[in-house]
């Protein structure tokens, strides 16, 4: 048996649109079939149904209301899915046969314009990767939204390209149908994104246009492919789309995807919030299209000195004075999103409410300009030359939009009196019908003497004269007509009612039309301001992520760094921007951090929480807040630039890849090993520790050795190996630091100071009686400690004979059964120690750990059990 027509059309349209969610409108719903609606039942936890559509068994169909779709779309969208929107694209009434039915738009992650679906702080990219050589790339990106587009080339290889995607707020990657199946899974399983195919389509005139620009043609190409991909989605004319801008990688400090995560710049690491990372702390944007700004610059610090000191200057500028920049503040809390507004413009989906607050917007700009002209700073001042309040645009919108619109564009009140005489002639015959109306009340109620007439409306009847029953007899005959019946009254028509009726309604339906013209026509003018709204927008969001840098600036008495030549980098009393914040009782303790050409490479240690992490972290935070032009928290800071950022921090296994910490490890070190100069700065916090002492030992060695040797680059490096502190006596260029541990009071207390020279090598030890381990325990670590300090290997002390050595394993609290171990007969508890003892912690992955910890919890809870 043969599917139905309509069956028949769905299934020819969804074969084009095999990897979305087909929306296929029909009536008031958007029904879904067959797979797509099992699928999308389960996805949005709506009803399963079926019908009968002609074939073999009913079909299974599940079902939105078109007017609450936007939520089901939202859903969808949010879980990475792409949704295909079929609408009637004739009217049922006249069609013959099955209504024709076309994809109008396609909503994928990458390609969102609906505001609530789109986060107001965040950009919204869709990507492109295309291979140009055997591991290199183009990459480019576009924000639908705000109408930009980056575009660059990556010789990095595939790694970078991941970093670009992680970078930044990337939803969808498009590719191209030949694309390696490998790198795809890549996307798609590591990163999370939603992959779609390039549209193969014919260029047009605007795709041109948008690309002219771009010489290189491998770049071009991506662009195009971009841009055929937007123009294939969305099936219409996008003209808020700015021009490619060509990114030069060269010219950016490169954070790959581990150190962004590490340094916890925009999310922190375990809850992957804004709290707790550096962006939370800098940011004191106003606007939404500021607060955007800042994160672009957050995953691009500058290199170019000039560059930088130009932002220096003006968050010097906003610095200095306080009062001028607080008015700028709350002069910016009317200014709404210009950028995307344009693009809604653009779109055709603004209504009259956004009209409004960009003339609300516009009418703050001339105050802006004015204020910032107060400001001493010739840098801040060239701002206010630079913004234009765009006054014609400003006056078409006062004269235009009525004060307090309704969100429907099709319902009339949109526009203000005068604006449009035509549009004025309906509303006073409207407005004369109604009064007119007005004065029929209280003339009918006059002459009839019943004081509760009255005229009312609905949309069935139109105006009608209602009487109560009891007043029905004081009619005279013959006054009105009989229309409708209620339980309680009657109402009534009269031939001049029905008259002035329908000159009433024949104006409003006639003025409700022609304001929706009048305002598509508006929309049509607002459109052609699309350039240099997009401009204002980015002058205002800039000035609001400089005066976001000095408010934090001076709030946390941040100093403006100063920028030397040589390599010397000289942090007096720093801090961390972010633990200072977090911390409640405790003051953070300041300490000093100093590099230089013949000293790069410091090698912390000391005891577990004293502070290793948070001075290391610091530094790097330190240098990418100043290379994005802001103050930084130290008393004093000089600073040379720096290229690229490594780290090697944190213990968190990768656990999307399923790589063990100890391969992550080795894979950052070698990516850092692999492409740092001696500009670049490398974090390697406590390398080696996945693996067994020896390996781990050596291969920290072998690292520090290669990175003095040969690449010179500043580095951090902390440790819990001991022996290697006597690296200094061999590597000029390498110095000691280390945090103690004090008792304070019989307890242990981390003063968080790093001082010179390497950490008391008993430090362990120390701890460990500060902890209140036994006595003999102690007695005994040092003994094994001496030992080794005498052999020169660092083999462990031979456990044989430690009973010798004045050691009772009883007296140890930790593993003490509280019966001891019966002879012949192993207690469960034994058994547990046993495995405990045995269990090689330097070779397990967390989650081994964790398995391990279970069993051996389940076989506890057996033995008390059985106690
Ligand atoms: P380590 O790496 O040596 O184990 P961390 O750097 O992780 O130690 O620091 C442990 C904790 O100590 C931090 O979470 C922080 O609360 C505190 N801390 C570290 N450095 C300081 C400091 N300079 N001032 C105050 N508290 C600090
Ligand atoms: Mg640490």
């Amino acid at each position: 048996m043969s599917h139905t027509p309509m069956i028949q059309q769905y299934l020819k349209i969804k074969a084009d649109y095999q990897d979305c969610f087909l929306f296929f409108r029909l009536g008031d719903f958007y029904e879904m079939f067959f797979e797509d609606a099992k699928k999308a039942a389960l996805e949005l936890e709506i009803t399963l149904t079926s019908r009968d559509g002609g074939g073999d068994g009913r079909i299974p169909m599940c079902g939105v209301p078109f007017h609450s779709a936007e939520n089901y779309i939202k859903a969808l969208i949010d879980k990475g899915y792409k949704v295909a929107i079929c609408e009637q694209v004739e009217d049922p009434k006249v069609a013959k046969g099955v209504v024709k039915r076309e994809v109008v738009q396609l909503i994928t992650p990458g390609t969102v314009m609906e505001g609530n679906m789109l986060d107001d702080k965040e950009n919204n990219y869709l990507a492109v990767v295309t291979e140009i050589a055997d591991q290199q790339f183009a990459f480019a990106y576009t924000d639908m939204s705000t109408g930009e587009t980056f575009v660059m080339e990556i010789k990095r290889g595939w790694n970078a390209v991941l970093s670009e995607l992680y970078n930044r707020p990337i939803k969808e990657v498009v590719v191209e149908q030949d694309f390696a199946t490998t790198l795809i899974d890549e996307l798609k399983e590591k990163m999370q994104l939603t992959v779609s195919y390039a549209i193969e389509t014919h260029s047009n005139q605007a795709i041109t246009e948008l690309v002219k620009d771009i010489s290189d043609d491998q770049l071009k190409q991506t662009c195009m492919v971009l841009y055929q991909y937007l123009f294939h989605t969305q099936k219409r004319a996008i003209d808020h789309l700015k021009q490619a801008q060509v990114i030069e990688l060269a010219e950016y400090m490169t954070l790959d995807m581990y150190s962004q995560r590490n340094l916890e710049i925009t999310s922190s690491l375990l809850r992957k919030e804004k709290f707790g990372s550096l962006l939370w702390v800098i940011d004191r944007t106003v606007t939404a299209m500021g607060a955007r700004k800042l994160k672009k610059w957050l995953e691009r610090p500058l290199l170019t000195q000039s560059l930088i000191e130009k932002r220096l200057d003006l968050v010097n500028g906003f610095y200095d004075q306080f009062f001028e920049r607080e008015e700028i503040r709350e002069a910016l809390q009317s200014i709404y999103d210009m950028e995307r507004l344009s693009g809604r413009v653009s779109f055709g989906n603004v209504n009259a409410r956004d009209l409004i607050q960009l003339k609300r917007s516009l009418a703050k700009v001339p105050f802006i300009k004015e204020q910032l002209k107060q400001f001493d700073s010739k840098a801040v001042q060239a701002f206010s030359d630079s913004m234009d309040p765009l006054p014609e645009l400003f006056e078409l919108l006062d004269n235009s939009i009525a004060e307090d619109p309704p969100i429907s564009i099709t319902e009339g009140n949109l526009l203000k009196d005068g604006y449009h005489q035509e549009l004025d002639q309906y509303r006073d015959a409207s407005r004369n019908g109604k009064h007119w109306i007005a004065e029929l009340e209280q003339k009918e109620k006059a002459e009839t003497n019943i004081k509760s007439l009255k005229i009312g409306f609905n949309r069935v009847f139109g105006y009608y004269i209602e009487v109560t029953r009891p007043n029905l007899p004081m009619i005279p005959e013959g006054r009105y007509q009989r229309k409708q019946t209620l339980t309680n009254a009657e109402r009534f028509i009269t031939e001049e009612l029905k008259e002035k009726e329908s000159l009433i309604l024949e104006a409003e339906e006639k003025s409700v039309e022609l304001e929706y013209q009048l305002f598509l026509e508006l929309r049509e003018k607002v459109k052609m301001y699309i350039p240099y709204l997009q401009r204002l927008a980015e002058t205002i969001s800039e000035i609001d992520v400089l005066q976001s840098f000095a408010t934090v600036s001076e709030e946390n008495n941040y100093v403006r760094p100063n920028f030397t030549k040589d390599h010397h980098i000289y942090l007096e009393e720093s801090r961390h921007p972010v633990i200072e914040k977090v911390m409640k009782d405790e003051q953070f303790v300041p300490n000093t951090i100093e590099l230089a050409d013949d000293k790069h490479l410091l090698l912390i240690t000391g005891p577990n929480m004293s502070g290793k992490s948070t001075y290391m972290r610091q530094l790097a935070l330190t240098i990418i807040m100043a290379q994005v032009g802001c103050f930084v928290p130290a008393q004093r800071a000089e600073l040379s630039i720096t290229d690229q950022i490594f780290t090697r921090i944190g213990a968190a296994d990768d656990l999307v890849s399923g790589q063990s910490t100890f391969m992550v490890e080795m894979l950052e070190a070698n990516h850092a090993v692999q492409h740092a100069t001696e500009d670049s700065l490398i974090l390697l916090d406590e390398i080696g520790r996945g693996t067994s002492t020896y390996d781990g030992m050596a291969l920290a060695q072998a690292i520090i050795e290669y990175i003095h040797d040969h690449i010179k680059a500043k580095t951090l490096f902390s440790t819990h190996y001991h022996e290697l502190t006597s690296l200094e006596d061999n590597l000029s260029a390498l110095k000691n630091i280390h945090v103690r541990a004090e008792e304070i009071e019989g307890k242990v207390v981390f003063l968080h100071q790093i001082h010179e020279g390497a950490a008391d090598e008993s430090y362990g030890i120390h701890v460990a009686q500060l902890a209140g381990l036994p006595n003999p325990l102690i007695k005994r670590a040092n003994v094994i400690l001496s030992q080794l300090e005498g052999t020169s290997s660092n083999k462990p002390l031979s456990s044989k004979n430690r009973e010798e050595d004045n050691f009772e394993i009883e007296q140890i609290a930790f593993f003490a059964p509280e019966e001891p171990a019966k002879k012949g007969k192993k207690s469960a508890d034994h058994e547990i120690i046993e495995n405990l003892q045995k269990i090689k912690l330097l070779e397990m992955t967390p989650m081994d750990a964790m398995n391990e910890l279970y069993q051996l919890q389940k076989k506890a809870q057996g033995a008390k059990g059985r106690k």
